[in-house]
């Protein structure tokens, strides 16, 4: 392995997914639905295969797709956008992630990033030869602070790179935090990459409100989310950014070395979710939002959630994180690793996701299975010893 990949472990998704099913354990790790998206959106991709869209597509993306990307940010954010130059249809969020770092960031740039993180972030910052500068989003509420951010800039610092909703935590940003995150940005002339992948999966009737419409934004935000989650299609990987040409451009020039160019048959298909069903993921939202409660009361009762503590209420997402150091575990590892022989049960310890002891302790459990499933990881927690 090439010394740039030096010290990234494998991404732990894979190891208990793998692990998962190597003991027959309901997997409440990797974040992905039991149930697919719209019928309709699927049968969209098998007319599209049928139809001959199997060669190459546009390197942006089709024009058809880049339209419905920007009409939804219009309609959706009152956000503005020429098509032609300020979208780009990427493989997956992770490849507009990656290619956004690798077109932007120099190597020895600082970029401020929030902990715990998706790990990819600090894969690719560390191939790009970025420096990653932690922000703590600490236990049990998970709020941005902004004092520690400010703290965190530098005359080096070049980016910010947010997530919104928050996966791990389910911390959705507040207006006030994210007018604090653009105050910063525009007093620093700092780049701002955002993951906005579960932006329409906020519970509680919270709304997303996307960074790039705050002051001064607009011009240094490049704004990147993706179907997966909207329309649980997540092994589609059909991404994309959206920003001002400069930014989208400059991460158009690394994503044409990565892939050239994205799913072609899937395309058409992501326009007809994006446009004859722009309802389905807030439908699916509100979903969720039950089964948030059954997977949350079900840690509680299974003596998960410390007696007393406040049991985890996350905003968005589909991920609750709790702290599991009352149960007498070395740390979070130790008992993400015992689980499935304890209890038949999978989920994800944050260790791995930040460089501070931050997330020690901290577990995260999605709920984006079929009830019956969550019902049943929480029998067998129940169960255990
Ligand atoms: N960002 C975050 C915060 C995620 O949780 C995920 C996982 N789906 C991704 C990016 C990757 O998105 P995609 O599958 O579209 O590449
Ligand atoms: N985003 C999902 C998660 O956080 C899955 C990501 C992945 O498998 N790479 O679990």
């Amino acid at each position: 392995t090439a010394a740039r990949l030096a010290g990234i472990a494998p991404t732990v998704f894979s190891s208990y997914s793998a692990l998962a099913v190597a003991t027959g354990s309901v997997n409440l790790g990797q974040g992905f639905p039991d149930v697919d998206g719209p019928a309709e959106v699927v049968e969209a991709a098998r007319a599209a295969l049928a139809a001959g869209h199997n060669q190459y597509a546009p390197g942006p993306g089709t024009p058809g797709l880049r339209a419905a990307i920007a009409e939804h940010q219009r309609e959706r954010y009152g956000i503005t956008l020429d098509p032609a130059t300020e979208v780009v249809v990427t493989t997956g969020a992770t490849e507009a992630v990656a290619a956004a770092v690798l077109g932007l960031v120099e190597p020895g740039d600082e970029v401020l990033v929030l902990e715990p993180w998706y790990d990819s972030y600090v894969a690719m910052l560390q191939v790009a030869g970025a420096v990653r500068v932690p922000v703590t989003l600490r236990a049990p509420d998970f709020r941005l602070d902004v004092a520690a951010l400010r703290a965190a800039v530098t005359d080096r610092t070049r980016a910010i790179l947010l997530n919104t909703p928050h996966n791990p935590t389910g911390t959705v940003l507040t207006d006030a935090e994210l007018e604090a995150v653009a105050a910063l940005a525009v007093e620093h002339d700092l780049l701002v990459i955002t993951d906005e992948v579960y932006e329409h999966l906020t519970l509680d009737g919270r709304v997303h409100r996307p960074p790039a419409t705050f002051p001064g934004m607009a011009e240094r935000t490049l704004s990147i989310s993706s179907l997966g989650k909207s329309f649980s299609l997540t092994g589609w990987k059909i991404g994309w950014a959206t920003g001002p040409a400069h930014l989208v451009g400059a991460l158009l020039a690394a994503k044409q070395w990565l892939t050239f160019t994205s799913g072609a048959p899937l395309q058409p298909a992501a326009e007809v979710a994006l446009r004859e069903h722009a309802h389905w993921p807030g439908e699916l939202a509100r979903d969720l939002q039950g089964r948030r409660d059954l997977l949350v009361s079900g840690l509680v009762q299974a003596g998960v959630v410390a007696p007393g503590a406040a049991p985890p209420r996350p905003e968005g997402t589909y991920f609750a994180v709790t702290d599991v150091a009352h149960l007498g575990w070395a740390d979070g590892e130790a008992f993400c690793r015992a689980l499935p022989e304890r209890a038949g049960v999978v989920a994800i310890p944050l260790q791995g996701f930040g460089d501070s002891d931050a997330g020690t302790h901290l577990v995260r459990w999605t709920f984006c299975k079929r009830p019956e499933v969550l019902t049943q990881a929480v029998e067998r927690l129940l169960a255990a010893d």
